[in-house]
């Protein structure tokens, strides 16, 4: 995968060189114009929108490959209005620095935070965006691009997606992406098909329940024992935080003090009475990797829940393939894993274990662009499953 503007390359792939099933066919050997239109796409480009709390991102894209970015920040407090102006101004820039006309872009793919309805283009909430409620976004985007197909697709939904299309889902016919970083996302697809559900919200698996405690912790969605609640880097973060207040977990505060630039002793780390520290599921996956026993005990118990998530998807979805992505996931590794698999290998129907294999993410930091540029060619193939030039 590029991450790089190639200007260069765009004659190659208006020419369909790098049209899906031309990977044998040379320069020298393309048949006929003619030919092409028939069996290419009349157009490969798409732009894809990733639009944060923080960030938003576009691109022109390529089935995976970035043919240039633009990036601003999210005027995420002034309100639904700013926010899509800026995502014009975005996209428009990723547009002019790819020195490609609109006219040769086959539509826009926005991945949005959720809650979202993908058909009617309705945002229900957003977190970390203010007074989004119930926000018609594709169809003020449409006014934007009057010319254009807007599709919006929630955040994980379409970095399961792109996974699915180009990463390490690629092939799975029944395939479930979840996320684990400050919140638990997921994307389903099922028999080759994403699942939306009635309204859209479908693919929430961070909440199922999986803790009836009537003291398990609450998620910021207000779900006591859901997996969000137990599991997540917030999860992590905050047991790490109360056995730091207990008096433990000083292995683990050393990669906090390395981020606020001290190095205390051990007897100025000890906390006074009732002293806290926010710590991180970062600093837990570090202290762990250097072998402290605290933070591996810790990332195991939330394995363990994961993995009765996971079983949960199992038994209900029967998938041949489960793709972890998220800061959490990607930088526990194997330490999340371990807990995972043995969990399943106890608890899960063994004929719906065994089909299933467990891999992480492969698209890196740009799968939510390249899954909302997927989520355009995916759309498009549902509505006009005849048409072979869109
Ligand atoms: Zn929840």
């Amino acid at each position: 995968m590029f991450n790089i503007q190639r200007p260069d390359l765009i004659p190659m792939l208006m020419n369909g060189v790098f049209a899906s099933g031309g990977g044998s066919t040379s320069p020298a050997t393309l048949p006929a114009p003619k030919t092409l239109l028939q069996k290419q796409p009349a157009s490969p480009f798409v732009i894809g929108v990733d639009l944060g709390g923080t960030q938003i991102r576009a691109a022109v894209i390529h089935e995976s490959t970035l043919i240039s970015r633009a990036n601003r920040m999210t005027p995420a407090s002034e309100g639904p209005d700013a926010v899509i102006a800026a995502i014009s101004q975005t996209a428009h820039e990723a547009l002019e620095s790819a020195e490609i006309s609109i006219n040769d872009i086959k539509g826009i793919g926005v991945s949005t935070p959720g809650p979202l309805n993908p058909q009617t283009g309705v945002v229900f909430t957003a977190p970390n965006l203010e007074g989004w409620a119930n926000v018609p976004l594709r169809d003020k985007l449409q006014a934007v691009f009057p010319d254009l197909p807007v599709y919006i697709g929630h955040d994980a939904t379409l970095a399961g997606l792109g996974e699915w299309k180009y990463g390490a889902g690629k092939g799975s016919s029944n395939m479930i992406y979840m996320t684990i970083s400050t919140g638990i996302g997921g994307g389903i697809i099922a028999n080759k098909l994403l699942v939306d559900g009635a309204v859209g919200t479908a693919g929430e698996i961070g909440h199922m329940y999986v803790d009836m405690n009537p003291h398990a912790p609450v998620c910021g969605s207000g779900h006591r024992g859901c997996l969000e609640a137990l599991a997540s880097g917030t999860a992590i973060g905050r047991d790490a935080s109360d056995r730091y207040a207990a008096g433990t977990a000083r292995a683990i505060a050393q990669g906090y003090y390395e981020l606020i630039g001290e190095h205390p002793t051990e007897e100025q780390r000890q906390p006074e009475p009732g002293e806290t520290l926010a710590l991180r599921a970062r600093d837990v996956a570090e202290a762990a990797k250097r072998g402290d026993a605290e933070a591996i005990e810790i990332l195991q118990a939330a394995g363990r829940v994961i993995g009765f998530g996971i079983v949960n998807l199992l038994h209900t979805l029967n998938p041949d393939r489960i793709v972890l992505g998220g800061g959490v996931a990607m930088g526990a590794g194997e330490l999340l894993t371990q807990p995972i698999n043995a969990v399943i290998e106890e608890n899960a129907f063994q004929i719906a274990a065994k089909e299933v294999e467990l891999t992480f993410a492969s698209l890196g930091g740009d799968n939510g662009l390249i899954g909302a540029a997927a989520y355009v060619a995916y759309r498009q193939g549902l509505e006009y499953p005849n048409n072979t030039v869109l």
